[in-house]
C-alpha cells in the first residue's frame, strides 16, 4: 500500500496561463489545508468541490497566489487516493512558490509518472491506459488526441483481453488432452489448436496494421511537394503554412534543402516536405537537393505533384508521373492565372484516377479545393475514421509481434506433430506476451521503466 503524499506541477511548464499543482495521497487534504487561506477548512470539504482562496506560507506569513482548490476524495480520483489540485494563475514564479510551500508542509515531490503509476497500482487503469496517458500528453493533433483518449478508455485492453481469452481456452483444451491422451482426442485437439492460433494471429495482424496508421497520425502524414523548379512548390508550402520559411525566388533550383513544416488540415496532421525540383543536374549543391527530394518522395505518405499551367509537360515530368502513379497523389496545376500551355490529356492518361486541383498561388485560388482533396483522400482511404483503436506504442508493437511469432511456432509444432506439451509452451508464451501489454504479467522492473518515461506531474 502506498502511504506518503506526493505533489508536482501537473500542467506543462510554459503552456497556458494557469498552472495546476496536483497533490495525491492520504495527507493531501491536510497538507494543502495548512497553506490555504479560505473561509472554511478543507478538512470538511465534500468530494468534488472547488474552493476559492489564497495560498500562503504560514512560516513567513507571506501570501503567494490567489487560487482555486479542487478536492477529490478517494476512491473517486485519478489515483484512487485523496487528491487536491491547486489551480494558480501567477505564472512560473508563483507556481514554483506554491509547489515549494506544499513540499515544505508535508508532501514530497513526485517522481516522473508517479501519479499514473499509483493509478495503475491501485487498479484504476491498466498498462495500455497508463501508456495512453503519456501519449495524450504528447499528441500533436486533435485526431491523435482522440485515439489516445479512446485507448485510455481501454479499447485496446478489451481487444487484448479477448485475444488472451481465446488462448486460455486453447490451453485448457490442451491440458485436457495431456491428462487424457487418447488418440482421437489428439487429432481433434490439433485441429482445434490450429484454428484458435490462426484466429488469434489474424486478430494480431489486424491490430498491427493499425500500428502504421497510428504512427502516421502521431507524427503527421508525411507529404512531399514535388515538381520541376519554378512551378510554385515553395509558394504552395508558404501558402499552406502561412509563413515565409522557404525562400520564394525566380531563379530555378534555389530550394536546395528539404524543409519540414507541420500543419493541420481539417484535423489531419501533415508533415510537409518542400523538395528541390526533381531533375537531372550536374550542379553539385543542386544534386544534393535532388537526391534528398528523391528520398523524401520514397518516404512520403502523400505526394503533392505540382505542374505549371503555363508550360507544356516535360519529359522529366512524364517520367515522374510514371514513377508515382500508384501512390497517393494529388495533382496540382498551378499558375492558372496564366494562359494554358499544359496538355491535360497525358496527365489524364497517367494520373487520371487521382484528384486534380487547379490553383493559382499568385491569386490565392484553389486552396479550399486542395484541402478538400486532402481530407477526401484521408477519409476514403486506409483509415476508418470511426474505428479509433490504433496501436501506437512501440512496446505494444514489439509484444504483438512476439506473440504472433509464438503462435507461428505453435502452428508449426502442430504441423510437425510435436508433442502437445511443447506446443502448450508456445501458446503460453503468446498469452504472456499479450499480458505484458495490459500489465497483467508485468514485472516490477518493467513497470518502473514505463512510468519513469512519464512527464513529472502525470
Ligand atoms: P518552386 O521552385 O517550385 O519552389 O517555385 P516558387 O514557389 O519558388 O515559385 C517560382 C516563381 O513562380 C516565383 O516567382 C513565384 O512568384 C511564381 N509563382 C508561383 N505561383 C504562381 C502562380 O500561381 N501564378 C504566377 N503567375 N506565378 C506564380
Ligand atoms: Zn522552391
Amino acid at each position: 500500500m502506498v502511504s506518503d503524499t506526493i505533489a508536482a506541477v501537473a500542467t506543462a511548464v510554459g503552456e497556458g496561463s494557469i498552472a495546476v499543482i496536483r497533490v495525491s495521497g492520504p495527507d493531501s487534504i491536510d497538507v494543502v489545508d495548512r497553506v490555504f487561506k479560505t473561509k472554511r477548512s478543507l478538512k470538511d470539504a465534500d468530494t468534488h468541490t472547488i474552493h476559492y482562496g489564497h495560498i500562503w506560507d504560514p512560516d513567513t506569513n507571506e501570501s503567494i497566489d490567489e487560487v482555486l482548490v479542487s478536492v477529490m476524495r478517494a476512491p473517486r480520483s485519478f489515483t484512487m487516493e485523496d487528491v487536491v489540485e491547486i489551480s494558480c494563475h501567477g505564472g512560473i514564479v508563483s507556481m514554483k512558490k506554491v509547489l515549494d510551500v506544499v513540499l515544505q508542509h508535508g508532501a514530497r515531490l513526485a517522481e516522473p509518472g508517479e501519479f499514473t503509476k499509483r493509478a495503475f497500482l491501485n487498479g484504476r487503469i491498466d498498462l495500455t491506459q497508463a501508456e495512453a496517458v503519456m501519449d495524450l500528453i504528447r499528441s500533436k493533433s486533435d485526431r491523435a488526441f482522440g485515439i489516445a483518449r479512446k485507448q485510455s478508455e481501454g479499447s485496446l485492453s478489451k481487444q487484448i483481453q479477448a485475444l488472451r481469452h481465446v488462448l486460455v481456452e486453447t490451453m485448457a483444451h490442451i491440458e485436457v488432452n495431456i491428462d487424457y491422451p487418447e488418440h482421437d482426442v489428439e487429432e481433434l485437439t490439433n485441429a482445434f489448436i490450429r484454428d484458435k492460433c490462426t484466429e488469434a494471429q489474424a486478430e494480431i495482424e489486424r491490430l498491427l496494421k493499425t500500428a502504421g496508421q497510428g504512427k502516421m497520425l502521431r507524427e503527421g502524414i508525411t507529404t512531399a511537394i514535388v515538381g520541376r523548379p519554378n512551378v510554385g512548390k515553395s509558394s504552395l508550402l508558404n501558402a499552406l503554412t502561412q509563413e515565409n520559411r522557404a525562400i520564394v525566388t525566380d531563379i530555378p533550383g534555389t530550394t536546395r534543402d528539404v524543409i519540414e513544416e507541420f500543419i493541420t488540415i481539417n484535423g489531419i496532421p501533415l508533415k510537409l516536405l518542400d523538395t528541390a525540383g526533381i531533375r537531372e543536374t550536374s550542379d553539385v549543391v543542386e544534386k544534393i537537393g535532388v537526391e534528398r527530394s528523391k528520398s523524401a518522395l520514397s518516404e512520403a505518405d502523400l505526394i503533392l505533384f505540382v505542374l505549371n499551367h503555363n508550360e507544356p509537360l516535360s519529359s522529366e515530368e512524364l517520367e515522374l508521373m510514371e514513377q508515382i502513379r500508384h501512390r497517393p497523389v494529388i495533382v496540382i496545376v498551378n499558375k492558372s492565372d496564366l494562359p494554358r500551355r499544359l496538355g491535360l490529356e497525358q496527365i489524364q492518361n497517367t494520373l487520371g484516377e487521382h484528384q486534380m486541383v487547379l490553383m493559382s498561388m499568385k491569386e490565392q485560388k484553389g486552396m479550399e479545393q486542395l484541402e478538400m482533396a486532402i481530407s477526401d483522400l484521408f477519409f476514403s482511404g486506409q483509415l476508418e475514421s470511426n474505428d479509433l483503436t490504433y496501436v501506437t506504442n512501440s512496446r505494444h508493437i514489439a509484444l504483438l509481434k512476439q506473440a504472433y511469432q509464438s503462435l507461428s511456432d505453435a502452428i508449426h509444432g502442430v504441423d510437425m506433430m510435436v508433442p502437445i506439451d511443447m506446443i502448450q509452451i508456445d501458446v503460453r508464451n503468446a498469452w504472456e506476451q499479450l499480458g505484458e501489454i495490459t500489465g497483467d504479467t508485468a514485472a516490477e522492473s518493467l513497470l518502473d521503466q514505463i512510468f519513469t518515461q512519464f512527464c513529472l506531474g502525470k
